[in-house]
């Protein structure tokens, strides 16, 4: 397969344009009241992004770059076992590293050292499509020999990476964002894709709904690992993490420091009250509810 990457020119104002489309619709059709002031949060967001892009450009993409031609030249990798028609393998990629993501997500919650990391996206008090972006550039690098890992394992090559990287970008925004979509359409959209109702339970401060829905893009991995969890009612979900819950610890110093620090247990009130709980009324439904 020719290195045909998604060039920048058609992946970068697609991004940018998503990304201030979702703002857009953010203020017009909200589904969350905002806890924060939106710019400070927004900035703050975008701060903690620009560390974690930086990050990535001297870490993972060098090494990406290197592994991806590698692949394409010895055709190491499950996918370079049979000859495929390159659309095929470029869609088999990019499920098959949207599954392997998924389970790198699953882990960030359930090692403690990556949770250390991981949490820094999970302390926004409020949830938008600059949460998104909103990760420890630590965490980032933390995770590049996963990914060498995805490309060696799957094969995946050089347009595969960018394809799945440019959708991975659009799918996060998206469903990270605070934007009212009609409830029917939703619904349809979630038997395929992780939506922002479906996402907001993952943000919960209640843990049980934390550790759940932990897709990035397919919905179809929580189905299979029986972690899919859609009867939460939206307006009752209060997004953090119950350990840190004041405004003014959530800076973005305090952020950045956030790992290094000792740390507080995540599921109790301002690390020492109760753990948030909730019962959800048998009967409710199980599909996702405005
Ligand atoms: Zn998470």
């Amino acid at each position: 397969m020719k290195e045909r990457k998604v060039p920048t020119w058609v992946s970068a104002p697609l991004i940018l344009g998503a990304f201030g489309l979702l703002v857009w619709l953010e203020r017009r059709r909200p589904l969350r009241r905002a806890v924060e002031p939106k710019f400070r949060r927004e900035a703050r967001n975008l701060a903690v992004a620009a560390a974690g892009a930086a990050a990535l450009r001297v870490t993972e993409k060098p090494l990406a770059d290197a592994l991806t031609s590698l692949v394409e030249r010895r055709r190491w990798g499950l996918l370079k076992l049979v000859r495929l028609p390159a659309w095929l393998e470029v869609a088999l990629a990019v499920v098959l590293l949207d599954y392997t993501l998924y389970l790198w997500h699953v882990l960030t919650h359930r090692v403690p050292f990556l949770w250390r990391f991981h949490v820094v996206h999970h302390v926004d008090l409020d949830l938008d499509a600059s949460t998104a972006l909103r990760f420890h550039f630590a965490e980032l690098v933390l995770s590049v020999p996963w990914r060498a890992a995805q490309i060696l394992l799957i094969g995946v090559s050089p347009p595969a990476l960018s394809a799945w990287q440019s959708l991975l970008f659009l799918s996060i925004m998206f469903h990270h964002s605070n934007v009212r979509l009609p409830l029917e359409i939703e619904r349809r959209l979630n038997a395929f894709v992780v939506t922002p109702r479906m996402h907001g339970i993952h943000h919960s401060t209640v843990k049980e709904e934390t550790n759940s829905n932990w897709s990035s893009g397919l919905t179809v991995w929580d189905w299979l690992h029986g972690t899919l969890r859609l009867d939460v009612p939206q307006d009752a979900i209060v997004i953090g993490v119950p350990a840190y819950r004041d405004p003014s610890e959530v800076g973005l110093v305090s952020m950045l420091a956030l790992p290094c620090g000792e740390e507080r247990p995540t599921w109790h009130l301002n690390g020492t009250g109760p753990e948030p709980a909730r019962e959800i009324p048998p009967g409710h439904s199980q599909q996702l509810t405005a």
